[in-house]
């Protein structure tokens, strides 16, 4: 069985644990490798090579750091084809959501080429005679990130790429159902000229997790992943006195008003809610359809499900992967068991889609009548499950998005102007698409959401990225005040 190492100070090494996860082939259903599991001391060597490696990585000119983000780009560029099939191999995604996730993690590296204009500080001068105050960004030392299945390689770019560019030395542990890419990625930063010990993985599960939690030298940790699991390290890592940015779930509803364009909408609540099997943070998964406009876009909706194309990520046309698990494919599809008994209508029931004979499949599933109290609407199902609630009115809508516990994303659908900029003003969610179902901030902007969705009040990448890897010093001088001194020079003054 192949074994999947960690990347400790510029090299791949084995691990010494003893333990280890399987990780499967989601397409086939079969286990194709272990990864090993860090214990306490890998870790701590993990930490050890970063917190080494900072001092001359803190150094490095701005310019420098910039030139290895841009020669990072260049290679994940070229590198896209291959990384997109570890995408499909470990994940199971399907060529088209491998292609979306790479564009929106190299967009993160070309947001970190151009650090150098994003670490400029401020600056007053004659704060008092003779007195200026300026600051300056500093990095925080070694930071670490944790991440989610589902994002095997853009979320840790959502991380790594400021990390890094701002001076920090970074520890990865990635998600032990997928971990490969990160080895890749980490090789790539090596060929585009990052010193060694700047950027580490270590494989892991809670062991890891916790120590990273608990370890002096690491200053910061980002982590992006379920809701209690972000509530643990949120709490856990602030009361170790770190820096701690923790974004959670999701259940990010879309709402149609009676004067949308149907199909439009349909169109949009297809791809975003059966795109990537629906294990995307930012998927649809409720459909709040207002007025009468529920019979007409479940028909619009149900119409479009038959042709869309279940299958393997080795198949170019396919269109919807597996599930990461068997165990996750079954706990999705104890919803649908269970839907019906709550008061739901099942319109279309994904397990009895015509699917691969082998691997982690369910068909997509659209259930209508769906209400607050069901466990269909109030837990994150994170598949291919799409509900539908129906209500009277735009503020009945608006009340049952703001009663929800997450507050991810949301969307809009409607040709109303007023409408749209109404709801942009009234809904407690930190990302909202207007006729967009899946409105994910360019990188220049950040992301996180509302409520359950985030711990900590720093949202992740962009802007708020480099604010969260940096910590400002404040600095007040006091020189004799040119205007007024007749200070000795020790030269002449003036000719
Ligand atoms: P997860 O919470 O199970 O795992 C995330 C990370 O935490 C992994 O690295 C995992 O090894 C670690 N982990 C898991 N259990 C742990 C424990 N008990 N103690 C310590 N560490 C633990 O999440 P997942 O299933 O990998 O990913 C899916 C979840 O991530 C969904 O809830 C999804 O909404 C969320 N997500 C959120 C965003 C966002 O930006 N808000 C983005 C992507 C995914």
């Amino acid at each position: 069985m192949r074994t999947i190492d960690h990347w400790i100070n510029g090299s791949l090494v084995p691990s010494r644990s003893g333990q280890s996860s399987p990780v499967y082939n989601p397409a086939l259903g079969i286990q194709q490798a272990a990864v090993g599991l860090a214990s306490i001391d890998e870790v701590d060597i993990a930490v050890a090579a970063a917190k080494t490696a900072f001092r001359a990585w803190r150094a490095t000119s701005l310019s420098k750091r910039a030139e290895v983000m841009f020669r990072f780009r260049e290679l994940v560029v070229s590198r896209r084809d291959e990384i997109a099939e570890l995408l499909s191999l470990e994940h199971g995604k399907v060529p088209s959501d491998a292609a979306g996730e790479l564009a929106r993690g190299i967009e993160n590296i070309e947001f970190a080429c151009g650090i150098p204009a994003m670490l400029k500080g401020g600056y007053s001068e004659g704060v008092s005679s003779g007195v200026d105050v300026y600051s300056i960004k500093q990095p925080l030392g070694v930071v670490a990130g944790i991440t989610p299945f589902n994002f095997p390689a853009m979320v840790p770019m959502w991380m790594f790429t400021n990390a890094i560019a701002t001076g920090n030395t970074f520890v990865l542990k990635p998600s032990e159902k997928d971990p490969s890419v990160s080895l890749l990625l980490a090789e790539l930063l090596k060929m585009a000229g990052l010193p060694d010990g700047v950027f580490n993985v270590v494989q892991g599960d809670r062991v890891a997790v916790d120590r990273i939690l608990e370890h002096p030298d690491i200053a910061a940790v980002s982590f992006v992943g379920s809701t209690p699991i972000a509530q643990y390290i949120y709490a856990t890592g602030t009361a170790n006195g770190k820096r701690v940015q923790a974004l959670g779930g999701a259940k990010n509803h879309m709402v149609v008003l009676p004067d949308a364009d149907i199909n439009m909408a349909a169109d949009a609540a297809v791809s975003a809610a059966y795109g990537s099997a629906g294990e995307r943070c930012m998927a649809i998964s409720v459909v709040v359809a207002v007025g009468g406009v529920g019979d007409t876009l479940i028909d619009a909706i149900s119409e479009r499900l038959p042709k869309l194309k279940v299958g393997p990520g080795t198949d170019p046309s396919s269109e919807m992967g597996p599930l990461i698990t068997g165990e996750h494919r079954d706990k999705v599809a104890s919803y649908l068991e269970g839907a019906a008994g709550e008061g739901a209508t099942v319109v279309v029931d994904g397990r009895e889609a015509d699917l691969p004979e082998h691997g982690f499949f369910l068909g997509v599933s659209l259930l209508d009548n769906v209400a607050p109290g069901m466990s269909s609407y109030e837990d994150e199902i994170f598949g291919p499950v799409l509900s539908v609630v129906r209500v009277e009115t735009y503020d009945e809508a608006v009340d049952l998005i703001n009663r929800h516990q997450y507050g991810n994303g949301t969307a809009i659908f409607t040709r109303d102007g007023g409408a749209a900029h109404a709801f942009q003003y009234d809904i407690n969610v930190g990302m909202v698409g207007i006729n967009v179902p899946i409105p994910v901030p360019v990188a220049y902007y950040s992301f996180g959401g509302w409520k359950a969705s985030i711990f900590g009040d720093s949202n992740i990448y962009g802007p708020a990225g480099v604010e969260f890897y940096t910590r400002t010093k404040t600095v007040t001088s006091r020189w004799p005040d040119p205007a007024t001194s007749s200070v000795d020079l020790g030269f002449p003054r003036t000719r």
